[in-house]
């Protein structure tokens, strides 16, 4: 990265006049933390007593036996608190906000698991909290949001625009504008403007330099390939830190929704329905067409259905250091099926897009390769998709009577 955050051509800080001294202030502040040793000390503490790190790496022997190919790791950031490594980054973002002595916290969200995190992060600090979330998506999602509101937050429906998350991250700005004194913004993962990118993977390289001790604990060799799913690429840039100066082999796995034919995924960098554009104050790769209008996006892993990608993958993807893979959702819900039934673990729709390219490869490898899995959350949230999709009768009965129960 150079000064202005800038990764190759990619990154950078496109603000409007008036936020300028507020995105100084907070890089300022984060350069300062990172230097204090004390900062990442704090940090660990209260990432291990708070949210169960160090996370385990599981040897997922059954899947190896069943592959028949390289020998099978697992990063568990589905055990993080609220389930997910959504966690790293908003405790992360809210030890800073202490020291930027700031009291009230916004943040954006789309499926609500971020929001849920920003809000468990602001009960636990004593902070203000404000939730952006499009109308749409308000409605889809109402778990998150009953647990927003029960953990204290004030969640605010967009009603602009599409009404889905792009809305919501404007609406957030707005807010962000008119109350720089007091508020910090949380935004939920590597993308964004300057400092954004560059702060959300240094908070989730807990997750790469945990997983890079463990394998040479267990296994005393690096691993041969890593894995991880790539929404916005807060998970991915986490646990490919901790290798970026081993020969390691880095895969990132977008969402290939119906397919990468269909027009109905969420594939920013091995699609041909993204180039460079700059939006949301920041350049990058966006799914966007030859006007620069912004595409529908579509994936089975809410999650990963975002329009841009980390400016720092768009560049390690140029470099050729990371490869990109797409995953569609019926190859997902096969490997989350197969997970299950082998490992008994539950990967978020999100993480089995990362399972089921893993799965694709495994096999033409050898015993005496390694691979690790980002397992980036488990999948409890995605029980009315998974539901739908297997076409469960007997939970759809459940849904109709809960419903009948309701009414009467
Ligand atoms: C939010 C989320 C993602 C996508 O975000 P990244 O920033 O790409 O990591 C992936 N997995 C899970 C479980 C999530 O909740």
């Amino acid at each position: 990265m150079n000064k202005k955050g800038y990764y190759g051509p990619y990154g950078g800080a496109y603000l409007p006049e008036i936020l300028i001294s507020t995105f100084e202030e907070l890089t300022t502040a984060f350069e300062k933390a990172k230097a204090d040793p004390e900062f990442w000390k704090t940090y660990e503490q209260l990432m291990q007593t708070y949210s169960c790190r160090p996370t385990p790496l599981t040897p997922a022997e059954n899947l190896t036996a069943h592959l028949g190919g390289a020998r099978i790791y697992i990063k568990r950031e589905d055990l993080n608190h609220t389930g997910a490594h959504k966690a790293n980054n908003v405790m992360g973002q809210g030890l800073l906000v202490k020291r930027l002595g700031k009291k009230r916290v916004i943040a954006e969200t789309g499926a609500g698991q971020h929001g849920v995190a920003t809000a468990t992060m602001a009960a636990k600090f004593g902070f203000d909290c404000t939730i952006y979330m499009g109308e749409k998506d308000v409605d889809r999602q109402r778990p998150n949001v009953f647990w927003m509101k029960r953990l204290g937050a004030k969640v605010i429906p967009v009603k602009e625009g599409t009404r889905v998350l792009k809305d919501a991250i404007n609406e957030a700005f707005r807010d962000w504008v008119s109350h720089m004194d007091d508020t910090h913004y949380v935004l939920g993962t590597a993308c964004g403007p300057h400092p954004f990118p560059e702060m959300v993977s240094y908070f989730q390289s807990i997750i790469g330099t945990e997983a890079r001790e463990q394998i040479l604990q267990t296994e005393g060799q690096l691993p041969d390939r890593i894995f991880a799913c790539v929404g916005g690429g807060s998970n991915a840039m986490g646990i490919f830190s901790g290798f970026f100066d081993d020969p390691v082999e880095l895969v990132g796995v977008e969402a290939g929704g119906k397919g990468l034919q269909s027009g109905q995924h969420a594939a920013r960098l091995c699609s041909d329905d993204a180039s460079p554009g700059i939006a949301q104050g920041y350049k990058t790769w966006f799914l966007q067409n030859d006007e620069g209008q912004m595409r529908g996006t579509h994936s089975i892993a809410a999650g990963l259905d975002y329009v841009g990608v980390s400016p720092i993958l768009a560049d390690l993807h140029e470099k050729k250091r990371v490869r990109f893979e797409a995953a569609t959702d019926e190859a997902v819900l096969e490997a989350m099926e197969l997970t299950m039934k082998k490992e008994g673990l539950i990967p978020a729709l999100e993480s089995a897009h990362a399972f089921a390219r893993a799965f694709e490869e495994a096999p033409k490898m050898t015993a005496s390769d390694i691979i690790i899995i980002n397992q980036s959350g488990r999948g409890d949230k995605d029980i009315f998709t998974i539901a739908d999709a297997f076409d469960d009768p007997e939970w759809k009965s459940f849904i109709r009577d809960t419903a009948e129960r309701y009414h009467a």
